[in-house]
């Protein structure tokens, strides 16, 4: 069996464009991954294009020998974009391993340490439709309502409008306020994980972390700006509050260096952006030998969810998995994923390959649209449309 073609598909999904892989062998057999990199889109697909090179007529197999030659003969190494094409593309190399042998890619990974996972909810306070919240009661109504729907262990959100290195004290106090009015309905029903973004300077970062101690806070994730490891190994020294981070890190090396200078409490690579199933399986035996848990950031398709999936059913120091709490409309449409989430943690799946594949004629009904990043001019929670809608059974 060899590689025969390589295609791309991106589908418009709102927020962002998913940006999908379909491997296909000589024999018909094909495996599906996922790259969606924000605003990177068609470079991305560019990316994993130039990767054919080193794909056609190769066995599909052989996932460790494909990673490591496409790796090396990148000579440009590493980076979000290169990563993420070799990400997409080792998804797609598993999910065909598996369907091959007729099983799940978990299996493939080690087998099942877990039949489900924790979940935290990210984009429920886009509940209010299309304008999202905005004012701290708003979040309190949507996180309320979700609790109650939902279950989920944890709720996810940046309070922090459009700020940018610095808060003002009208800035820092209506964020407190709205930690405070989510607390109030959600009390200690669900952990609270308080986004940053990568906003703020390391002063402004250690006074928020003081300021958002009494709240009982879970992490605070990328409170600073994100170039400096060592600015994160300091602030971890002085926080009381735990720091979460890793989603802008691409590779075992980038994480090895994190790792060893203590940057982080919660490690959160990507399953689309470092390198794919092959190289985030590598940090987990890393994060194991400081006992740092892992929760992978999740906040794009189906079949990146999918394949973090895979990770977290084999990989025992998996801790909690982001969940998207709803999507555009098409996603059931573009794709066969059977998620199944029950009293706030999600089902493992038993399909061969990595359970899901995507449907090419809906696919190009949503065609590529350029979006642009939210975080520094007020509109970050305007991800979701108003008849957005939830894409898992309960
Ligand atoms: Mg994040």
């Amino acid at each position: 069996m060899k590689i025969k073609e390589v295609r791309t598909f991106v589908v418009d999904c709102f927020r962002t464009n998913w940006v999908f892989v379909k491997i296909v062998t000589d024999e018909g057999l094909y495996g599906i991954g996922e790259g969606t990199l924000e605003y990177k889109e068609p470079t991305l697909v560019a990316a994993i294009h130039d990767l054919e090179y080193g794909l056609i007529g190769k066995d599909p197999l052989n996932t460790e020998l494909l990673w490591h030659d496409n790796y090396r003969d990148a000579y440009w190494r590493g980076g979000p974009v290169f990563m993420s094409a070799l990400a997409a593309v080792d998804q797609a190399l598993w999910d065909l391993k598996g369907k091959y042998l007729n099983c799940p890619v978990w299996q493939l990974l080690g087998g099942k340490v877990r039949d489900k996972v924790p979940c935290y909810a990210n984009g429920w306070f886009s509940r209010r439709g299309q304008a999202g919240s905005l004012e701290p009661e708003e979040f309190a109504a949507c996180a309320e309502e979700e609790i109650a729907n939902m279950h989920w262990k944890g709720l996810k959100w940046d309070p922090f409008g459009s700020a940018w290195r610095q808060l003002t004290l009208p800035e820092l106090k209506r964020a407190l306020r709205c930690v405070e009015k989510v607390k109030e309905v959600v009390g200690d029903k669900c952990d609270i994980l308080i986004e940053c973004h990568g906003r703020f300077d390391l002063p402004c970062a250690l006074e928020l972390s003081r300021q958002l101690e009494p709240y009982g806070v879970k992490w605070m994730e990328e409170p600073i700006i994100p170039d400096s490891l060592e600015a994160y190994a300091e602030f971890r020294r002085h926080s009381r509050v735990s720091v979460s981070g890793g989603e802008r890190l691409y590779s075992l090396q980038q994480f090895r260096t994190a790792v060893a200078m203590g940057a982080f409490d919660y490690l959160q690579p990507d399953v689309s952006h470092a390198g794919g199933l092959t190289e985030v399986k590598k940090i987990a035996a890393l994060a194991d030998t400081q006992h740092l848990p892992i929760c992978c950031h999740n906040p794009s398709g189906p079949v990146a969810n999918a394949a973090t999936l895979a990770f977290a059913a084999s990989t025992p120091l998996y801790f909690y998995h982001e969940t998207m709490s709803q999507d555009v409309t098409w996603r059931r449409e573009i794709c066969n994923e059977d998620v199944k989430i029950e009293d706030g943690f999600m089902y493992i799946g038993d399909r061969p390959g990595l359970g899901v594949d995507i449907d090419e004629k809906e696919c190009l009904k949503h065609p590529f649209k350029a979006t642009h990043l939210r975080h520094y001019v007020g509109t970050l929670t305007q991800i979701r449309p108003d008849d957005a809608v939830s894409y898992y059974k309960k």
